[in-house]
């Protein structure tokens, strides 16, 4: 692998530092490095690859329908219709309870198309282009510029201002401080419903309660963020669907292709009725039958297979094993999260252990400096959680 490390040094930018491991393939629920060595992997490339990989039966249904697309039609462009993208938007309108969607090619680019909506949308009623949005602190919705704006780093967004202007951060299950900056021009409250990259923070139930009733009450579109804890993560299709609060947009990516790059937008007929028209927005491979056959597939497993039900079972497990390590360990202070989306929070930085974790044949990933992160792909089993824990309180 070194000498492949080498390579990829000298050749790429250096926009991340890696761990010093190179891929190869993937099995079930287990990685392979070019050396030969097997991984027990439990960040599933960030939450993206939920059904695992290689020759388990669930994820061949997707490599078979996709060698089949591959022979057919890659891509057409979005001014011709096509059979994959129809049946993807029918399966995954139908799963979101949101009638209308776009398709991207990422996440941030389906945040992009939020921002867009929303500002649209303000400018249908009154005419006017200084609408605000009020996003989160401690979010992240992705690094294009729009995205960048509404991420509340301020260490991604520094060297790159000025970012687009008239961005709000509020504090995350703070109702009175997003009142402190609601006024006539605030458009849109956009969050993730469960925090990701920021260290695994859900919306209280309350807070979303409280967010959409403000909405309601000054026509302000709630829109989530579900790019991370949708499609299954939190033991619901989406996370908002466990609260009783429905958003009027969301956003969708990682899991939606199971390793396809593909995201989406979704919303309600009434906002899309009064927003993006013709000529308003567009994209050149989003929504192509390759990778909508992707989602098109990946949703039907799901649904057949009860992923977000297991994802619910099994990390409701995954959570007492957590809460079993943390009461052994005083520098462990806190474990979060919900379903297989959970975090447990350090009093120091927890780079160390996650590259012995590596070491020992285990892939995790942080969120933050203290925080690590598990996000296993959803068809891990309990067996699975608890080999997990073994190579952890090892590493620990
Ligand atoms: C990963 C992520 C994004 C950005 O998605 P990309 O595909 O990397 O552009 C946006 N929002 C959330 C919540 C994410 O986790």
């Amino acid at each position: 692998m070194k000498e492949y490390i080498e390579r990829a040094e000298s050749k790429w930018l250096h926009t991340y530092n890696r761990y010093q491991v190179v891929f190869d393939h993937g099995n079930g629920v287990y990685l392979y490095d070019t050396d030969g060595k097997k991984y027990l992997d439990f960040c599933s490339g960030i939450a993206v690859n939920a059904l695992g990989y290689g020759d388990q039966e669930l994820e061949q249904e997707l490599v078979e329908a996709l060698s089949d697309q591959i022979g057919k039609l890659t891509h057409i462009s979005n001014y011709y219709y096509n059979v994959p993208a129809i049946e993807a938007a029918e399966k995954l309108t139908k799963a979101a309870g949101l009638e209308r969607v776009f398709f991207t090619n990422s996440g941030a680019e389906a945040v992009e198309g939020l921002i867009k909506t929303a500002r649209k949308y303000a400018y249908l009623k009154d005419g006017s282009t200084d609408h605000e949005i009020i996003a989160m602190e401690h979010s992240f919705h992705g690094r294009t510029f729009g995205a960048l704006s509404v991420t509340g780093n301020p260490h991604y967004r520094e060297a790159f201002e000025p970012m687009i202007g008239n961005i709000r951060f509020a504090r995350m299950n703070d109702i009175d401080s997003v009142m402190e900056l609601v006024n006539d021009k605030t458009c849109a409250i956009l969050l993730e419903t469960v925090q990701g990259e920021g260290g695994i923070h859900p919306a209280t139930e309350d807070f979303l309660k409280k967010l959409r009733a403000l909405c309601d009450e000054r026509d302000i579109l709630l829109m989530l963020d579900e790019i991370q804890c949708g499609m299954g993560r939190t033991g619901r299709m989406f996370a908002w669907q466990r609260y009783g609060v429905k958003p009027d947009a969301m956003s969708v990516a990682k899991a939606l292709g199971c390793g396809v790059p593909v995201g989406a937008f979704l919303m309600s007929e009434k906002l899309a009725s009064a927003s993006l028209v013709a000529g308003d927005h567009g994209t050149t491979y989003g929504g192509n039958p390759l990778v909508c056959r992707a989602v098109s597939k990946v949703l039907d497993i799901f649904e057949k297979r009860d992923i977000a039900g297991h994802a619910e079972k099994v990390g409701g497990y995954l959570a007492d094993k957590l809460d079993g390590i943390a009461e052994k360990h005083s520098d462990i202070v806190d474990r979060r999260g919900i379903g297989l989306m959970q975090g447990l929070e350090f009093t120091h930085p927890v780079g160390d252990i996650i590259n012995r974790c590596l070491e020992n044949g285990l892939v995790l990933i942080n969120a933050g400096t203290n925080i690590i992160r598990f996000m296993p792909p959803l068809v891990i089993t309990e067996a699975d959680v608890d080999e997990m824990c073994r190579i952890l309180e090892e590493a620990l």
